[in-house]
């Protein structure tokens, strides 16, 4: 009790600026608002946290201007010199790492255990891609006979970045930081329900010394700020983290102007567990990749695939440690589950209790509310499920597993790609042979084999089918964010075709 007081205390003391002025945009380095403005909650006790200025059309459009006067200069910056910004800021990210994670955890109800790592993880994106940055440039060369080909490639202009909810602060250094390496402008336009660590983060870039114009923030809705982003004709391209209709609407959006879209969707990632497995460590790994981080999470395993051999005591074991895990306070350390992000999430996840029961599945654990005031929920196991079942198809983006069972390799299979998802797919077995033919068919852009979601940054991070377009990570970030151009210089010796002569 006495960590949570403490914790407590401190987010007060980070707060009362915001209490005072609310969360505003931040354009070409400067303050910016206007008169309209919306509120951020938190999902703990439903409290107001701040007012935030709510960006419209004409927000964007100074942001993007600003966004398009800084790019000559920022993309014309040394390497070594935007290297040396990009760690400052990671500095200060680091320093700042405790304040980050309070004000997540009451903006979005993450657990303070997960989310004073994921300011750490910020950090170390920012240090990633700042060392990539001098040789981002870099390109092939590429000789034929009579010419020698030679590739570069060049920051493609300003970006709009829009984030969704779930781990928010993270997830944005993981697009902005790449963008800003490549020498890119940005305007970001985070997600509605949680703006608080866009500020820091923007408030951390500049003080880290990037120059104004080069991250502009603009908060505002979906359908205002986030439409007029991806409609802008000098942003050049939208990197896109949400859901997979959204993504829908953002191709749509930006077809007039030709934007390059790079989306990060949703998904329904399969945990396939053979009856070969180390059991286990199979164990621990589908309980934390579905409860951490409250299952708002987009490679999160939400249908277990497990064999009908082993399934009754892998099940026994399982429901045990599901109705065991400490749901409370975000900011208390020992909390393993928090709240969901708004009034609207939870009954979205309640939803699909009822569709689950209705459908026949049975209710292992949890599935209720918990307490009147928050958007806490049970962790939530259906068992029985079958694979046409709504909880068995859709992304519930909550505490909620669906088990499933299967016979053999081949069902297992049929099962795991027999959705409009391809994200990730994690798979438990001791045999290699089989290791290999089941990732190799495995319908999905990350697959890991006796393993949760472990990051590597220079690995591709992405999905297939309705789950996105495009990868992160490594130098696949600045396939994106830059134009790859190639010069053919000639020896002077090949024949030219005389025409007119
Ligand atoms: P969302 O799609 O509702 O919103 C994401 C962002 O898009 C928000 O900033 C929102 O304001 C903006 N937006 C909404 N409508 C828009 C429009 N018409 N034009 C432009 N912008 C618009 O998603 P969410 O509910 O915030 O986030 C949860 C979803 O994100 C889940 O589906 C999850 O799987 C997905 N996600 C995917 C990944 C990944 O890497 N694949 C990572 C995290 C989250």
């Amino acid at each position: 009790m006495a960590a949570l007081a403490n914790q407590i205390a401190q987010l007060d003391l980070h707060l009362a600026r915001f209490r005072r002025t609310g969360i505003l945009n931040l354009i070409n380095g400067q303050d910016v608002t206007g008169d309209q403005w919306f509120e951020t909650r938190s999902p703990v006790d439903d409290s107001l946290i701040a007012r935030v200025s709510l960006g419209a059309a004409e927000t964007v459009d100074a942001a993007a201007k600003a966004a398009k006067a800084a790019f000559p200069a920022w993309a014309a910056m040394p390497g070594d010199q935007r290297k040396a910004i990009l760690h400052r800021i990671a500095d200060l990210i680091e320093a700042r790492a405790e304040e980050i994670a309070l004000c997540e955890c009451w903006d979005t109800g993450q657990a303070w255990r997960f989310m004073s790592k994921a300011a750490l993880r910020g950090a170390e994106n920012f240090r990633f891609f700042a060392d990539q940055a001098p040789g981002a440039r870099d390109g092939q060369s590429l000789p034929s006979a009579e010419h020698w080909n030679v590739t570069s490639r060049h920051p493609i202009g300003p970006v709009g970045v829009i984030t969704p909810w779930n781990t928010p602060f993270m997830l944005s250094t993981w697009k902005i930081a790449p963008a800003l390496a490549a020498g890119c402008t940005v305007v970001h336009k985070p997600a509605e329900l949680s703006p608080l660590t866009a500020r820091l983060l923007a408030e951390i870039c500049h003080e880290a010394g990037l120059p104004p114009g080069v991250l502009n923030l603009v908060n505002g809705m979906g359908e205002g700020a986030g439409k007029a982003l991806t409609e802008h004709p000098d942003i050049k391209a939208i990197a896109f983290v949400g859901e997979s209709q959204t993504g829908s609407m953002i191709m749509r959006q930006g077809a007039e102007t030709l934007k390059r879209v790079h989306f990060e969707l949703g998904g329904k990632n399969p945990v396939v567990v053979f009856d070969d497995a180390d059991l286990d460590r199979a164990l621990d790994a589908v309980v934390f990749m579905i409860y951490s981080l409250n299952g708002e999470r987009c490679t999160s395993s939400s249908r277990l695939l497990v064999q009908e051999s082993i399934a009754e005591a892998f099940h026994e074991k399982l429901i045990g440690r599901v109705q065991r895990l400490k749901i409370g306070h975000p900011l208390d350390p020992a909390t393993e589950v928090g709240p969901l992000i708004d009034a609207g999430h939870l009954a979205k996840v309640q939803s699909y209790v009822a569709a689950g029961k209705a459908e026949g599945a049975s209710l292992a654990a949890g599935g209720q509310r918990i307490g009147e005031k928050g958007c806490f929920i049970a962790p939530t196991l259906f068992t029985g499920a079958t694979p046409q079942m709504r909880i068995a198809q859709e992304e519930v983006f909550g505490p909620f597993l669906t088990s499933l069972t299967f016979r053999d390799e081949a069902e297992a299979l049929q099962i795991a790609n027999g959705t409009s998802f391809g994200l990730a797919g994690y798979l438990w077995t001791n045999d290699v042979a089989r290791a290999m033919r089941f990732s190799t068919a495995l319908e999905a852009g990350m697959i890991w084999v006796n393993s949760e979601n472990v990051r590597h940054l220079p690995t591709p991070f992405g999905g297939v089918k309705s789950s996105g377009i495009g990868r992160d990570g490594g130098d696949y970030s600045f396939d994106f964010y830059m134009e790859t151009k190639n010069i053919a210089f000639a020896h002077g010796t090949h024949k030219i075709q005389r025409l007119g002569v």
